[in-house]
Protein backbone atom coordinates (compact mmCIF):
# COMPACT_ATOMS: atom_id res chain seq x y z
CA UNK A 1 0.00 0.00 0.00
CA UNK A 2 3.08 2.51 0.80
CA UNK A 3 4.25 2.08 -3.06
CA UNK A 4 0.33 3.55 -3.76
CA UNK A 5 0.58 6.17 -1.73
CA UNK A 6 4.03 7.08 -3.40
CA UNK A 7 2.15 6.62 -6.43
CA UNK A 8 -0.17 9.32 -5.39
CA UNK A 9 2.50 11.75 -4.52
CA UNK A 10 4.17 11.33 -8.50
CA UNK A 11 0.21 11.78 -9.67
CA UNK A 12 0.36 14.61 -7.17
CA UNK A 13 3.69 16.68 -8.05
CA UNK A 14 3.33 15.96 -11.99
CA UNK A 15 -0.77 16.61 -12.96
CA UNK A 16 -2.27 18.29 -10.11
CA UNK A 17 0.48 19.96 -8.38
CA UNK A 18 1.74 21.54 -11.98
CA UNK A 19 -1.94 22.28 -12.87
CA UNK A 20 -1.94 24.63 -9.47
CA UNK A 21 1.75 25.44 -9.95
CA UNK A 22 1.13 29.21 -9.53
CA UNK A 23 -1.68 29.25 -7.01
CA UNK A 24 1.34 27.20 -4.84
CA UNK A 25 3.54 29.54 -5.70
CA UNK A 26 1.24 32.24 -4.55
CA UNK A 27 0.06 30.47 -1.38
CA UNK A 28 3.65 29.99 -0.46
CA UNK A 29 4.02 32.60 2.39
CA UNK A 30 0.79 32.82 3.06
CA UNK A 31 -3.19 31.66 3.48
CA UNK A 32 -6.38 33.08 3.06
CA UNK A 33 -9.65 30.50 3.34
CA UNK A 34 -12.56 32.14 3.22
CA UNK A 35 -14.36 29.01 5.52
CA UNK A 36 -13.69 26.87 8.19
CA UNK A 37 -14.95 23.21 7.33
CA UNK A 38 -15.64 21.20 10.36
CA UNK A 39 -16.46 17.20 9.22
CA UNK A 40 -16.45 14.02 10.47
CA UNK A 41 -12.58 11.91 10.10
CA UNK A 42 -14.83 9.43 8.11
CA UNK A 43 -12.44 8.71 4.66
CA UNK A 44 -15.44 9.13 2.68
CA UNK A 45 -16.22 12.63 3.72
CA UNK A 46 -13.41 15.19 2.32
CA UNK A 47 -14.56 18.86 2.46
CA UNK A 48 -12.13 20.08 -0.84
CA UNK A 49 -14.37 17.38 -3.02
CA UNK A 50 -17.37 18.02 -2.16
CA UNK A 51 -17.12 21.62 -2.85
CA UNK A 52 -14.43 21.19 -5.27
CA UNK A 53 -12.21 23.85 -3.74
CA UNK A 54 -8.79 24.81 -4.68
CA UNK A 55 -5.85 24.71 -2.28
CA UNK A 56 -5.79 27.82 0.14
CA UNK A 57 -9.61 27.97 0.32
CA UNK A 58 -10.80 25.70 3.05
CA UNK A 59 -9.20 25.57 6.62
CA UNK A 60 -10.40 22.21 7.54
CA UNK A 61 -11.38 20.14 11.38
CA UNK A 62 -12.02 16.32 11.15
CA UNK A 63 -12.71 14.63 13.57
CA UNK A 64 -15.02 11.84 14.87
CA UNK A 65 -18.60 12.70 14.16
CA UNK A 66 -18.07 16.53 13.41
CA UNK A 67 -17.97 17.72 17.32
CA UNK A 68 -17.60 20.98 18.25
CA UNK A 69 -17.59 21.32 22.40
CA UNK A 70 -20.06 24.17 23.92
CA UNK A 71 -18.10 27.15 25.27
CA UNK A 72 -18.70 26.17 29.17
CA UNK A 73 -16.76 22.77 28.17
CA UNK A 74 -14.34 23.98 25.13
CA UNK A 75 -11.11 22.98 27.28
CA UNK A 76 -12.79 19.45 26.98
CA UNK A 77 -11.61 19.18 23.04
CA UNK A 78 -8.52 22.21 23.00
CA UNK A 79 -7.39 21.04 19.52
CA UNK A 80 -10.63 21.49 17.73
CA UNK A 81 -11.48 24.66 19.75
CA UNK A 82 -7.95 26.05 19.25
CA UNK A 83 -8.30 25.43 15.21
CA UNK A 84 -11.87 27.47 15.63
CA UNK A 85 -9.71 29.99 17.18
CA UNK A 86 -6.93 30.53 14.68
CA UNK A 87 -9.20 30.29 11.89
CA UNK A 88 -11.86 32.77 12.89
CA UNK A 89 -9.54 35.41 15.10
CA UNK A 90 -6.54 34.84 12.64
CA UNK A 91 -7.73 34.11 9.49
CA UNK A 92 -11.23 35.58 9.39
CA UNK A 93 -12.89 33.53 7.50
CA UNK A 94 -16.35 34.17 6.12
CA UNK A 95 -18.49 31.17 6.39
CA UNK A 96 -18.31 27.65 9.11
CA UNK A 97 -19.80 24.68 7.63
CA UNK A 98 -20.44 21.74 10.01
CA UNK A 99 -20.93 18.73 8.25
CA UNK A 100 -22.36 15.29 9.08
CA UNK A 101 -22.53 12.31 7.08
CA UNK A 102 -24.61 9.14 6.68
CA UNK A 103 -23.31 5.86 7.94
CA UNK A 104 -21.61 7.97 10.76
CA UNK A 105 -19.86 5.15 12.93
CA UNK A 106 -19.49 7.77 15.60
CA UNK A 107 -23.15 8.38 15.78
CA UNK A 108 -23.98 5.02 15.71
CA UNK A 109 -21.84 4.08 18.69
CA UNK A 110 -23.79 6.57 20.62
CA UNK A 111 -27.20 5.22 19.27
CA UNK A 112 -26.64 1.89 19.79
CA UNK A 113 -24.88 2.00 23.64
CA UNK A 114 -21.48 1.69 24.34
CA UNK A 115 -21.17 -2.14 24.69
CA UNK A 116 -18.59 -2.47 21.55
CA UNK A 117 -16.86 0.33 22.39
CA UNK A 118 -15.71 -1.17 26.34
CA UNK A 119 -12.03 -1.20 24.94
CA UNK A 120 -12.29 2.15 23.42
CA UNK A 121 -11.87 4.38 26.47
CA UNK A 122 -10.73 7.69 25.07
CA UNK A 123 -13.74 7.05 21.98
CA UNK A 124 -16.09 6.68 24.81
CA UNK A 125 -15.47 9.38 26.76
CA UNK A 126 -14.47 11.81 23.30
CA UNK A 127 -18.50 11.11 22.55
CA UNK A 128 -20.12 11.16 25.89
CA UNK A 129 -21.47 15.09 25.09
CA UNK A 130 -23.44 13.34 22.05
CA UNK A 131 -25.53 11.65 24.54
CA UNK A 132 -27.69 14.23 24.86
CA UNK A 133 -28.80 14.45 20.96
CA UNK A 134 -29.48 10.90 21.09
CA UNK A 135 -31.70 11.12 24.52
CA UNK A 136 -33.80 13.64 22.34
CA UNK A 137 -33.87 11.04 19.17
CA UNK A 138 -35.22 8.48 21.72
CA UNK A 139 -37.41 10.71 23.31
CA UNK A 140 -39.44 12.28 20.36
CA UNK A 141 -38.90 9.50 17.45
CA UNK A 142 -38.89 6.15 19.67
CA UNK A 143 -41.11 4.45 17.47
CA UNK A 144 -39.35 5.12 14.25
CA UNK A 145 -37.45 2.46 12.50
CA UNK A 146 -33.27 2.22 13.23
CA UNK A 147 -32.56 3.95 9.83
CA UNK A 148 -34.70 6.79 10.65
CA UNK A 149 -33.62 6.83 13.70
CA UNK A 150 -29.50 6.82 12.41
CA UNK A 151 -29.78 9.57 10.20
CA UNK A 152 -31.95 11.92 12.76
CA UNK A 153 -29.29 10.94 14.94
CA UNK A 154 -26.67 12.20 12.67
CA UNK A 155 -28.49 15.47 11.76
CA UNK A 156 -29.30 16.60 15.05
CA UNK A 157 -25.77 16.14 15.99
CA UNK A 158 -24.75 18.82 13.09
CA UNK A 159 -27.72 21.10 14.77
CA UNK A 160 -26.43 20.60 17.78
CA UNK A 161 -22.74 21.12 17.29
CA UNK A 162 -23.79 24.63 15.27
CA UNK A 163 -25.70 25.39 18.45
CA UNK A 164 -22.73 24.92 20.23
CA UNK A 165 -20.53 26.79 17.88
CA UNK A 166 -22.62 29.80 18.79
CA UNK A 167 -22.25 29.48 22.47
CA UNK A 168 -18.77 31.36 21.81
CA UNK A 169 -18.84 34.98 22.66
CA UNK A 170 -16.49 35.59 19.84
CA UNK A 171 -18.49 33.65 17.32
CA UNK A 172 -21.50 35.46 18.68
CA UNK A 173 -20.21 38.68 17.91
CA UNK A 174 -19.18 38.27 14.66
CA UNK A 175 -22.61 37.00 13.74
CA UNK A 176 -24.35 40.05 15.23
CA UNK A 177 -22.22 42.09 13.11
CA UNK A 178 -22.66 39.92 9.65
CA UNK A 179 -19.25 38.90 9.92
CA UNK A 180 -19.71 35.45 9.96
CA UNK A 181 -21.90 32.94 8.49
CA UNK A 182 -22.47 29.40 10.01
CA UNK A 183 -24.70 26.35 7.90
CA UNK A 184 -24.62 23.09 9.04
CA UNK A 185 -24.80 20.35 6.03
CA UNK A 186 -24.90 16.58 5.94
CA UNK A 187 -23.83 14.71 3.29
CA UNK A 188 -25.22 11.33 1.84
CA UNK A 189 -22.73 9.32 0.88
CA UNK A 190 -24.72 6.46 -1.46
CA UNK A 191 -26.76 9.93 -3.44
CA UNK A 192 -24.20 12.13 -3.38
CA UNK A 193 -26.36 14.91 -2.16
CA UNK A 194 -25.89 17.87 0.62
CA UNK A 195 -28.66 19.07 2.56
CA UNK A 196 -28.45 22.22 4.33
CA UNK A 197 -30.22 22.54 8.09
CA UNK A 198 -32.91 25.50 7.61
CA UNK A 199 -33.97 27.04 11.12
CA UNK A 200 -37.06 28.44 10.15
CA UNK A 201 -38.38 24.64 9.51
CA UNK A 202 -36.38 22.66 11.65
CA UNK A 203 -35.16 20.42 8.72
CA UNK A 204 -32.90 19.52 6.13
CA UNK A 205 -33.06 20.66 2.78
CA UNK A 206 -31.29 19.83 -0.95
CA UNK A 207 -28.92 22.42 -1.44
CA UNK A 208 -30.09 23.24 -4.40
CA UNK A 209 -33.07 24.40 -3.13
CA UNK A 210 -32.04 25.69 -0.16
CA UNK A 211 -30.82 28.67 -1.84
CA UNK A 212 -34.02 29.54 -3.45
CA UNK A 213 -35.78 29.74 0.20
CA UNK A 214 -33.79 31.90 1.85
ZN1 LIG B 1 -18.69 10.11 10.78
Amino acid sequence: MLDELKKGLAHFKTITYKKHEKLYSDLENTQNPHTLFIACSDSRVSPEILIDSDPGEVFTIRNIANTVPAYETSLNDITTVSSIEYAIDVLGVEEVIICGHSNCGGCAAVLNGWGHLTDLPYTQNYLKPLETVKEKIEKENAFKDEKTKARLMEQMNVVEQVNHLKTFPGIQEKLATGQLEIEGWYFDIKSGNVSVYDESSNAFIKSEEYKSIR
